[in-house]
């Protein structure tokens, strides 16, 4: 219980906005336990902070705060887009292979979970790279800030991987005029949660996949299920193919892949694809169609705070199939101010914090 908490930034609301910065940066300790924990927020203009928990080994604690400042900062402008009453956050376990073990993972998860107490809901939590809806319940006993518990709303990798789908025929449309996938190729990075779901969604829309996996046992899964062709991680972003689909990591976009890439749109389910705001130039320079992650990707967090706003299922439903139309506004918008879709994204996000929003407006009324 010898949880320790240190301010290493923290800054009103306003002042963050000014700045055009972080609310705050914070880091949790239970030396007994083995935990180091850091939460961000980035904003809670348009309501308290959200954003999963990832569990991740870094090199160093610079990649960490590097990693959850940029995740966080992601979530500010994804909930904004969404029309959800969230802000933005995030929040990493440094891991160093105790979370392996049953018993001492438990632990972590439970301090992590004290940690976010601490803040009495400012920020929720939910699950991210390597945790899972199960880890969430133990979090969920430590404290109420938590979505996507498999006693609440469950997993949402396959809602996330919905949106991405509906992101994908959205830019299908804009692209070539229709968007019909039938006979249309598109590789996925990662067959993960989100990249196995996704992609059958494409194998029943009548496209044809090809996957790969760090762990090709994953893709193998996938191949063998749906007829899918497996290849190997280090080549997945270089197959001729018409859509390509970044599902695992960040960064998967960068100065050494985009000039391999065959594929005419990139539409993906994982957070900040793009590894530098230069890299947005640089597949615009391509002439490939660049689907910004936090807007093709906010499937899973609409269906976690549906746990807290009481949203009904229909409505959650609706409003994750909305991200077709929010994609094509994102286009229309970009093509009319001859910006790309990330600036365009971005301007879009922006303009709504500034603004603030209104929940009524959104659709969060009290029929909800
Ligand atoms: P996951 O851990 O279930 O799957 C990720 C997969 O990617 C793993 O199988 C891993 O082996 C693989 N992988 C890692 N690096 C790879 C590489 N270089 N090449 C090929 N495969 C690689 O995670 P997930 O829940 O499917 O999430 C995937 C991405 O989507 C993450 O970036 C996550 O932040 C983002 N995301 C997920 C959700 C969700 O609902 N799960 C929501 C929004 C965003």
């Amino acid at each position: 219980m010898s949880l320790q908490v240190e301010r290493l930034v923290d800054l009103a609301p306003s002042v963050a906005t000014e700045l055009d910065g972080h609310e705050g940066l914070w880091l949790g300790t239970d030396s007994e336990l083995g935990y180091r924990g850091l939460i961000a927020i980035h904003s809670t203009r348009l309501g308290p902070a959200i954003g999963g928990t990832r569990l991740w080994r870094y090199q160093s604690m610079d990649d960490a705060i590097r990693d959850v400042l940029r995740l966080s900062s992601g979530m500010t402008y994804k909930n904004a887009v969404a029309g959800i009453p969230f802000g933005g956050g995030k929040s990493v376990i440094l891991a160093d292979g105790r979370e392996n073990h049953p018993a001492a993972r438990k632990a972590l998860l439970r301090s992590h979970g004290r940690f976010i107490q601490t803040f009495g809901g400012r920020y929720y939590t939910g699950e991210d790279v390597n945790t899972r809806p199960e880890d969430m319940d133990i979090v969920l006993s430590e404290t109420p800030y938590v979505a996507g518990t498999m006693r609440t709303t469950g997993d949402p990798s396959p809602t996330t991987a919905w949106g991405v789908f509906r992101a994908m025929q959205a830019a299908a449309r804009s692209r070539w005029g229709s968007d019909n996938l039938v006979g249309k190729s598109v590789a996925v990075q990662g067959a993960g949660s989100v990249g196995s779901h996704l992609a059958r969604h494409l194998h029943e829309a009548g496209a044809s996949v090809v996957i790969a996996d760090l762990q090709r046992i994953r893709a193998e899964k996938v191949g063998e299920a749906l007829g899918a062709t497996v290849v190997a991680s280090g080549e997945i972003h270089e197959m001729a193919v018409d859509i390509f689909s970044p599902c695992a990591m960040g960064g998967a976009l960068n100065e050494t892949t985009i000039p391999g890439l065959e594929a005419a749109i990139v539409v993906g389910g994982a957070n900040n694809q793009l590894a530098t705001e230069r890299d947005d130039e640089r597949l615009a320079g391509r002439g490939i169609l660049y689907v910004p992650d936090f807007v093709a990707n906010a499937g899973g967090v609409i269906k976690g705070v549906s746990g807290f706003t009481k949203e009904s299922d229909d409505s959650v439903e609706r409003r994750v199939d909305g991200i077709y139309h929010t994609v094509l506004e994102v286009l229309r918008l970009a093509h009319e101010r001859s910006t790309t879709p990330q600036v365009a994204a971005l301007a879009l996000a922006r303009l709504r914090l500034s603004k603030g929003m209104h929940l009524d407006s959104i659709g969060y009324g009290a029929q909800n």
